[in-house]
């Protein structure tokens, strides 16, 4: 018999649902919602199972992580339950879940617990200048090594731990259990959302956004190969130069239109005279990550620039500035916060094709 847990409603409101428990079952919502289907009525049956407190059903869901947030439930839902925002909550939740150090979501659900991480990594990357007497070419190598290490540690020890915690909560402890060749058949599946991130595609009004997101992600990635693999901060190769500027100038004109247009879609939520008292339930760790990105396309590009100018011997502090968001970046953004909804979304359409898979062959 599934366990209900009672405080289940509270604590995903400390994660930014609203007020979900009012919901009385019209149906609104699964019949706006294209992610609907005759035998599944999402998000209503997923906003049902969040009042009652299944707690473990939830946690074996792939379901909150195809929806990407349009609103359309939130603006009909006659009780301002706010299912869209209930599944955004239920991805951070979640989120929270997969992740084996717990920091996660600690950082969702306290805004000084973020800030003062964010301070902390300010203050190590000035003690560490300071070590370094200000040397403007150890510094900057330092950080090539660490765009290299942090990468692959933080892969290697959160990344894929986490991922290997969504696996078993979402495939194997429900009992699943899929052979092992229908994981390589079905690889591709992980690959073409990840890269294209092509499930926003599924959202009718949404092709701008699905453009966004697929140049950021092929973006943000050749911008990561160009500093990592080929130096792009220290080369003196002319092609890599160029193509890095390019590139860099691409991810942070698209990331601020990105920003500019959630920024538009918010207002246009708020405007809904039901859904006014929504708008104070942002998180801030969801903005960390298109602000983070911007800056970090944006400082690429002017270090470079500096090394071009050739003043960045008597301007370290641009450098600092950029080694700062980084490390924010890689030590907590990407391990801990919003980027990996990204990684997750492509592993649940994985998964899911899976278990369809295994249940067509059984
Ligand atoms: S529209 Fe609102 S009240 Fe109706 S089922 Fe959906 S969440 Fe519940
Ligand atoms: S916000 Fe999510 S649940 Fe709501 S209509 Fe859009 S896709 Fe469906």
């Amino acid at each position: 018999m599934a366990k209900i847990d009672r405080k289940f409603s509270k604590e995903l409101k400390k994660y930014g649902a609203f007020d979900f428990t009012s919901c009385y079952n019209c149906g609104n919502c699964t019949a706006v919602c294209s992610l609907a289907t005759k035998d599944e009525a999402f998000p209503r049956e997923l906003v049902r199972l969040s009042a009652l407190g299944v707690k473990e059903e939830i946690e074996s869901s792939l379901k909150p992580w195809s929806c990407y947030y349009c609103g359309e439930c939130s603006s009909l839902c006659p009780q301002s339950a706010d299912p869209g925002e209930l599944m955004m909550s239920l991805r951070r939740w979640l989120t929270a879940r997969y992740d084996w150090t717990g920091l996660s979501g600690l950082l969702y659900k306290s805004v000084p617990v973020l800030v003062g991480a964010m301070l902390l990594m300010v203050a190590a990357v000035i003690l560490f200048a300071n070590y370094k007497q200000f040397n403007v070419k150890e510094i900057m190598h330092f950080g090539h090594l660490f765009e290299m290490y942090a990468i692959a540690t933080v892969f290697l020890l959160i990344l894929l731990p986490n991922i290997l915690r969504m696996w078993y909560l979402t495939v194997i402890r429900p009992g699943k259990n899929p052979p092992f060749t229908k994981y390589f058949k079905s690889a591709g599946v992980l690959f073409l959302h990840m890269f294209t991130q092509k499930r926003t595609l599924g959202c009718d009004d949404n092709q701008r956004r699905w453009f966004e997101h697929f140049i950021l992600v092929i973006g943000y990635l050749t911008l990561l190969m160009m500093t990592v693999l080929l130096g792009w901060m220290g080369t003196e190769n002319i092609f890599v130069i160029v193509a890095g500027y390019l590139v860099s100038a691409i991810v942070f004109i698209v990331t601020a239109d990105f920003v500019k247009e959630r920024i538009k879609a918010k207002k246009e939520l708020n405007r809904h005279s039901r859904l006014k008292k929504l708008s104070r339930h942002s998180r801030p760790s969801d903005w960390l990550f298109v602000i983070w990105l911007f800056l970090m396309g944006l400082t690429a590009f002017a270090v470079r620039l500096f090394v071009d100018l050739d003043i960045i011997n008597n301007n370290l502090w641009i450098y600092l500035i950029h080694l700062t968001v980084l490390v924010q970046w890689a030590l907590i953004i990407v391990p801990f916060g919003k980027w990996t909804h990204f990684m997750y979304r492509s592993f649940s359409m994985y998964f899911q094709s899976l278990i369809t898979e295994n249940n067509k062959g059984s």
